[in-house]
């Protein structure tokens, strides 16, 4: 059977490269191949660059109500399609369909309503000085690029695309040559919505196309997410051309639980922020530090539900939790930090092997994994792992645990469980990361700024700022009387 080819999305439409070059795209479920896509060469890089200025000159001159009508017809659309756009997701991730069905589209759509409704409220400034005065106009970037993820392919899509577009900006956006379709589902829908043909394009490939997009000097912003490692290349190569960036990198992230906490609560937010999306989501709380004193209920419940509750399979039926990991090569990645950790002197409190269920032998599956008994030093407790691969370590001393769990140069999220409410926030303080917690975890509202300190990024996504960091404040000096010159 031939599978799907797909080509960029420049213009409005899809365009065939020149050179002919794909690639392929597997379900991590089944190991076989769903489609190919076309590499963008250099044809269609400089094709992108066209179709962005033209699209920009097209988007930028309607006002920001238009450009709002525009984007919520898109929502809508992303809306009614939710079940077909979950499924691409699904197919291209392994995450389990009851995830995607529910999260992923609406998410993105949520993003994208909100900025849409941000967009006619941006105001500039107006002063007197003097007779004279000065006002200040927000204006667009120009063409700004996206560079995604593979764990949420579309959704990441939707939070570059929402704020660029509402602001008036042009994108071209690289997804993960892991997860490329959401994001060409999205560019459809754009133009079916009626934003202007060149206003979104898709470009594919790999590390190559994503350097051509950093080096651009026609390219204003990047927006990136991914790898720290792989954020640090992005932005040395961004400053060639002095780009504006956005990053959204790796997390190490700690959760508190203290003994006064609701113990069964507090194993409900380690589970979703371990096992949730199999592991492979940018906020989990990996390293997890329980109150000794309810340490040995944690990891007794923790143990059982995990055991349990848990059921891996065919990411498309609905009853799956757990889905597979996105490669081989990333499923070995996983196993091998489980290997190091055993190596290392953790202790296994469940799962730790690679797994295979009836309803999908083939898919790159690693069964949810506890180390209890965990040092602050060793690998799985200080490295981002990605996988479903949770690290348990024990506490007795408030300010101890706040230096340990800031011991750490990321600082993408962290987590506290308590019900006193003076702690709660005086801890939550103390803890340095951008995305914060408190009895709960994961939620990330429209709404809600989200984005890391210390080496987990720079600049936020979501919430009123975002909008900024998508315009740029043009200052106009008028002149009320005649001008004094020495001249
Ligand atoms: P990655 O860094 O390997 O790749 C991310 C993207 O960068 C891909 O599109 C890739 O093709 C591209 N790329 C690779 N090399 C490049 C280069 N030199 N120049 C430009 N682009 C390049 O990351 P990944 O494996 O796709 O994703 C997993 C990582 O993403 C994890 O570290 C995770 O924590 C992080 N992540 C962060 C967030 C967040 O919001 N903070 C969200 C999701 C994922």
């Amino acid at each position: 059977m031939t599978t799907p080819v797909y080509e960029n999305f420049i213009n409005g439409h899809f365009l065939k490269n020149q050179t002919g070059d794909t690639f392929a795209v597997k379900n991590p479920a089944t190991d076989e191949v769903i489609y190919h896509v076309e590499i963008a060469d250099e044809f269609i890089q400089n094709a992108a660059i066209e179709s962005a200025k033209q699209g920009f000159a097209a988007w930028s001159a309607m006002t920001p109500i238009e450009r709002s009508r525009i984007l919520l017809k898109a929502v809508a659309i992303l809306r009614e399609r939710n079940d077909e756009l979950a499924k691409v997701e699904v197919l291209d991730t392994g995450k389990p369909w009851q995830e995607a069905e529910c999260v992923d589209v609406e998410t993105g759509a949520d993003v994208i309503e909100y900025f849409a409704g941000l967009a006619p409220a941006q105001v500039g400034q107006q002063q007197m000085v003097g007779n004279d005065f000065y006002y200040t106009r927000k204006e667009p970037l120009g063409i700004c690029a996206g560079i995604g993820a593979w764990n949420y392919p579309l959704q990441i899509a939707c939070w570059k695309s929402g704020p660029a577009l509402a602001a008036g900006n042009a994108v071209i956006f690289k997804p993960s040559e892991e997860t490329p379709l959401g994001a060409i589902k999205l560019a459809e829908i754009f133009i079916e919505a009626g934003v202007p043909a060149g206003v979104f394009n898709v470009v594919q490939g790999a590390a190559e196309v994503g350097q051509w997009l950093t080096a651009n000097p026609n390219i204003e912003k990047v927006s990136f997410t991914g790898e720290v490692g792989t954020g640090k290349k992005v932005m040395a190569s961004a400053a060639g051309s002095l780009k504006d960036v956005t990053m959204e990198l790796g997390g190490k992230s700690p959760l508190l639980v203290f003994d006064d906490a609701d113990v069964s609560q507090a194993v409900s937010a380690a589970m979703l922020g371990n096992f949730y999306t199999q592991g492979e989501i940018c906020t989990n709380c990996t390293r997890i530090y329980v109150h000794k004193n309810v340490y040995q209920q944690f990891i007794d419940e923790l143990k059982t539900r995990t055991e349990q509750n848990i059921i891996a399979g065919d990411p498309m039926d609905p009853e799956v939790n757990l889905g597979a990991l996105i490669s081989k090569k990333h499923q070995e990645l996983v196993l091998g930090y489980i290997d190091k950790g055993i190596q290392e002197g953790a202790t296994l409190l469940t799962g730790g092997k690679a797994l295979s269920p009836a309803s999908a032998p083939n898919g790159y599956f690693v069964e949810p994994t506890v180390f209890v008994d965990c040092k602050d030093d060793m690998t799985i407790v200080k490295e981002e792992i990605f996988g479903p691969v949770m690290s348990v370590l024990v506490f007795d001393d408030e300010d101890d645990v706040i230096l340990r769990a800031n011991d750490t140069h990321l600082g993408l999220a962290a987590g506290v469980f308590t019900k006193d409410i003076q702690r709660a926030h005086r801890v939550i303080h103390q803890l340095q990361a951008g995305i914060c917690w408190i009895n709960s975890y994961g939620n990330s509202p429209a709404e809600m700024p989200v984005g890391g300190y210390k080496q987990s990024g720079i600049g936020r996504e979501n919430g009123i700022e975002t909008l900024d960091h998508y315009t740029q404040t043009k200052s106009i000096y008028v002149g009320m009387s005649n001008i004094e010159s020495p001249f």
